[in-house]
């Protein structure tokens, strides 16, 4: 449902200044408010003490700053924290904070289920609801930050004396950022808004499945760190997996990576290889991978493979990954190993369910229920 009044969440600060503007405000009182909402995490006009009187009446009648409502709050024995976010109409979605040493990175939902279907992933399995706001999007990061006590007005002064509480953010939780453009960029912009969260470039990473005309576009209006899921070294695996490969297949898939590197923030691109045992991880796979990255310089991050039910995949097994690992690495590609975090709160990467009402199909195969339901 749309808000009867603008949720100053959903603008970035051009936005915000274009609507200060039209009510007669000067561009300094945008600059305030932006600062009570994202450095004070203040949702209260009357608390914005430095802002004139009259402005604070006329903003309490005229805009509201409303993140999505909070329905659980999940901490695993690991420290990673996972909450899950009421956005409307029978959809929630999840975001993730995962704390290791000298870094926090929030894991951030961009849509309400997903439409890509790639066969291994829990979120793709629900179908698609809809693109989330750009106030839904920043809306999880305010709201993480203030739960962490890491806004100003929080109370956890040692938290804030380290730096920053969230140092980095990656749009990977559920969805696919590239196919809801607009309202992810404008959510990149606050994230990068000294008047706002102040993070750097290199500091945030766009995950896609491989949207090429919108990687194109993301380098030329907001370049930042990107991630591209690869999952397979050929085409005829990759279509079986990842259904968006039909349409953008690995050669094109290639040479938007190149192209994005020209004006990207850091000089390479990370891979992100799901290891499906049996599927996608024998030497050979590996081989071919090298191959075909050639001329794209990256760091490969394998994820050992996630369970959801009914998903019919299966990790493979620590060894195998290791071995693999070590082809990337003697061929001088630099591989990592994603540590499974979170996994006894259904948090780690593919298990993001959230709760999705499906307007495209298959709710009766997978029917509404967050992965603790299902684990439990
Ligand atoms: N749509 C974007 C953002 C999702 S990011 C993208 O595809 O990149 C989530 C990452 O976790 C992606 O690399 C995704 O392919 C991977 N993933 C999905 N399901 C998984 C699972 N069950 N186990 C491990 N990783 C998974």
């Amino acid at each position: 449902m749309l808000p009867a009044v603008p949720n100053l969440l959903d603008y970035d600060l051009d936005a915000l200044l274009a609507w200060f503007s039209e009510l007669g405000e000067k561009p300094f009182r945008a600059n305030q408010v932006m600062r009570w909402m994202h450095h004070e995490g203040c949702d209260d006009f009357d608390a914005m003490t430095n802002v004139a009187k009259g402005l604070r009446a006329k903003l309490k009648e005229q805009a509201q700053i409303r993140a999505p409502a909070l329905l659980r709050d999940s901490l695993s024995s690991d420290g990673t924290r996972k909450w899950l976010f009421d956005v409307g109409d029978a959809n929630a979605v999840e975001t993730v904070f995962i704390p290791e040493s000298g870094r926090g990175t929030l894991c951030v939902s961009s849509q309400a289920g997903c439409a890509l279907d790639c066969v291994f992933c829990a979120t793709g399995k629900q179908g698609f609801s809809r693109n989330l706001s750009t106030g839904e999007i920043i809306g999880q990061l305010w709201l993480a930050n203030k739960l962490l006590g890491a806004a100003a007005g929080g109370d956890d002064g040692e938290a804030r004396e380290n730096g920053r509480v969230i140092s980095n953010v990656v749009l990977m939780g559920m969805g696919e950022p590239l196919t809801n453009f607009d309202n992810v960029v404008a959510a990149l912009r606050v994230m990068f808004d000294d008047h706002a969260y102040g993070l750097s470039r290199r500091r945030v990473t766009v995950s896609t499945a491989g949207i090429v005309p919108a990687i194109d576009r993301l380098r030329e209006e907001c370049p930042v760190a990107l991630a591209v899921s690869l999952h397979a070294p050929d085409d005829a695996l990759r279509d079986r997996l990842m259904p968006v490969n039909h349409k953008y297949p690995l050669r094109d898939l290639m040479a938007a990576c190149r192209r994005y590197l020209e004006r990207a923030p850091r000089d390479f691109v990370t891979f992100e290889y799901v290891m499906l045992g049996g599927i996608n991880d024998s030497d050979a796979h590996a081989h071919a991978l090298i191959a075909l990255t050639r001329d794209v310089p990256c760091k490969f991050n394998l994820i050992p493979f996630n369970p959801f039910p009914r998903s019919g995949f299966v990790r493979s097994p620590a060894g195998r990954v290791r071995d693999f690992a070590k082809l990337l690495l003697d061929s001088g590609i630099i591989a990592t190993t994603r540590k499974m975090r979170g996994g006894d709160v259904a948090a780690a990467c593919g298990q993001l369910a959230g709760q999705v009402r499906d307007k495209t199909r298959r709710t009766a195969a997978y029917p509404l229920q967050t992965m603790e339901d299902a684990l439990s």
